[in-house]
């Protein structure tokens, strides 16, 4: 972890669970990992293929991110669908935000999701005609 983020984190405020992966505090199934950037199966998969893709400084969410660090997760990201194999077959980047987006964990983080034709249903809580 770049030692920017070691120092924000800890004058900062407790830190969040997927800090505690960063520090490795907490054990998580590392898939890929660079100097800005970590990924790790997620503990309750949704799809075959179930990643998370966070920064490695605390972010609370895509409303927070930089340019700058979106311009690294995409490339991040793009070296992680590679290396699991998914990257030909297909798969979803999803990120939830806040309360109606359904963020659980006020981390920063990238569902992706592949490894078998995923459906749109998890999306019909949110169909518009519910709410007319
Ligand atoms: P969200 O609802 O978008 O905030 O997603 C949080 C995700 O983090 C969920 O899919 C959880 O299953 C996942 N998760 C929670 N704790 C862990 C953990 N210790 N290791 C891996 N994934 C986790």
């Amino acid at each position: 972890m770049p030692t920017y983020a070691i120092i924000k984190q800890k004058q900062g405020r407790r830190m969040c669970l997927f800090c505690k992966i960063v520090n490795k505090e907490i054990t998580a199934n590392i898939e890929l990992e660079n100097e800005n950037f970590l990924a790790f199966h997620d503990i309750n998969p949704k799809a075959p293929t179930h990643i998370l893709a966070i920064p490695k400084i605390h972010v609370d969410s895509f409303n927070e991110v930089t340019p700058e660090t979106m311009a690294g997760m995409t490339e991040f990201i793009q070296e992680v669908a590679k290396r699991v194999n998914i990257d030909k077959s297909g798969y979803r980047i999803i990120t939830n935000i806040g309360e109606n987006g359904g963020q659980e964990v006020k981390h920063l983080h990238f569902h992706i999701l592949g490894g078998a034709k995923l459906k749109w249903g998890h999306f019909s809580d949110a169909d518009p005609k519910d709410f007319l």
